[in-house]
């Protein structure tokens, strides 16, 4: 836990999450300024800033929560697909320095995307 870390407060309960699924070693919640209806993020609970700082276990827990909530996710809010990412580093527009997999389920048409 990194205390000035909203992420890492979001997971210990300190300040409120909408939180949509839990493992052992990670956590997704919704995020708070959605792209569409249902965007989440999927954090692991330890506090890592990229992708190459995680351990390769902690990142295949990630990647496993991925692998589950995605389609439970686009079910949820009756999405077409998802965008499925990582900002990873404050150069790709990371902001929060907590690695997390974003979530956004996405629509025919909408004509969104990165
Ligand atoms: P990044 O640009 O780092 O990839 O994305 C950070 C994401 O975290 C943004 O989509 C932003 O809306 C979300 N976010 C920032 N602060 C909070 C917060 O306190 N709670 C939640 N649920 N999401 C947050
Ligand atoms: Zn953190």
């Amino acid at each position: 836990m990194t205390d000035d870390c909203i992420f890492c407060q979001i997971v210990a309960g300190e300040i409120p999450g909408r939180i949509v699924h839990e493992t052992e070693t990670t956590v997704a919640f919704l995020d708070a300024n959605p792209l569409a209806p249902g965007h989440t993020l999927v954090v692991p609970k330890t506090h890592h800033e990229t992708i190459g700082d995680m351990p390769a276990d902690v990142a295949r827990d990630v990647f496993a929560a991925l692998h589950e909530l995605v389609p439970r996710i686009e079910s949820a809010v009756d999405a077409d697909a998802s965008t499925v990412g990582f900002n990873n580093g404050t150069a790709a527009g990371q902001e929060v320095p907590h690695v997390h997999g974003h979530v956004i389920p996405r629509f025919e048409g909408d004509g969104g995307g990165p």
